[in-house]
């Protein structure tokens, strides 16, 4: 008989923030395929008798192409298995999932999604800024600076138009470009936003500051996110001083530190990344 994947999200990287189910799953799973944005305290939740593999880009030495991830979680549920593909975030938030939906739905294989906290929330929460509010934004706007497509600069437009709080992920470190992005698309130069690094993990850092000024920001740590929009004022004050603060006492890089930590039967150095 064949077994089933469960493509699971595993939150921004507090593990507490993963979902009851989540755990569940994790708990019976004869495989989990893992990015490398899934904290190792969630990994260490995994029985010792499931099989691990990291299919993670960041810390590997080769790139595991996306077809070698499908190929891989085919194979082990064709072989009766149940597999866990465990995604940082939310699955469905820039992860892939559409590709790996398609090809398990080709291969046969029975596949269901269980969502997670997405990294734009995880940031949201810790530096207290509302994402949408009754007085300053109505619409919420997850978008990519790293777009497929090419039509990035129409697309900005639209959405920044719309008076919108905007979450861009994967911003990249062009700040000056991305600056240059959102007032040719209409912003302000005086519009908030802020840079989370590493939200909801013990690196986190927040640099809050305004599009004009965005070209000045720390270069930091990745992952980032920028939120952008007049909600970004209304981050806590005391929140963003104590992430400051508690970032420069340490300099653990992350991923990185995480993976120092993995359990014994992860085999992180052999099986690597997604391209
Ligand atoms: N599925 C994920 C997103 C994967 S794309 C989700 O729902 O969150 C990877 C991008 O997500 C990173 O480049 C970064 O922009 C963002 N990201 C993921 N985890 C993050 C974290 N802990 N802090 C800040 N950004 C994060």
């Amino acid at each position: 008989m064949k077994g089933k994947v469960y493509l699971v999200g595993a939150g921004p990287g507090d593990p507490e923030l993963l979902t009851v189910k989540a755990l569940r799953l994790l708990h019976k799973a004869d495989a989990v395929l893992y990015d490398d944005l899934v904290a190792p305290e969630i990994l260490n939740l995994i029985p010792p008798t499931a099989q691990l593999h990291n299919v993670g880009k960041r810390c590997g030495k080769k790139k595991i192409q996306q077809e070698e991830i499908n190929f891989l979680m085919i194979a082990l549920a064709d072989s009766g298995l149940e597999v866990v593909r465990l995604k940082s975030g939310d699955p469905l938030v820039f992860g892939r999932a559409g590709e790996e939906i398609e090809s398990l739905r080709k291969a046969g294989i029975e596949c269901e999604i269980v969502p997670g906290v997405t990294s734009a929330l995880g940031a949201a929460a810790t530096a207290q800024i509302p994402l949408t509010h009754r007085r300053k934004s109505s619409a919420l706007v997850l978008l990519t600076a790293h777009q497929a497509t090419g039509k990035e600069a129409e697309d900005w437009t639209k959405l920044a138009g719309s008076g919108a709080t905007l979450v861009i992920y994967m911003p990249g470190q062009n700040y000056l470009g991305t600056s240059s992005k959102l007032k040719a698309a209409g912003l302000a130069s005086e519009t908030p936003c802020a840079i989370v690094s590493r939200a909801t993990t013990p690196y986190q850092r927040i640099h809050r500051t305004t599009i004009g000024e965005l070209q000045r920001a720390p270069r930091m740590a990745a992952p980032t996110l920028l939120v952008v929009g007049g909600v970004v004022g209304l981050a806590d004050n005391a929140a963003l001083g104590e992430f400051a603060v508690a970032s420069s006492a340490g300099d653990l890089s992350y991923p990185a530190a995480m993976l120092a930590e993995l359990p014994s039967h992860t085999n992180s150095t052999e099986e690597e990344s997604i391209g």
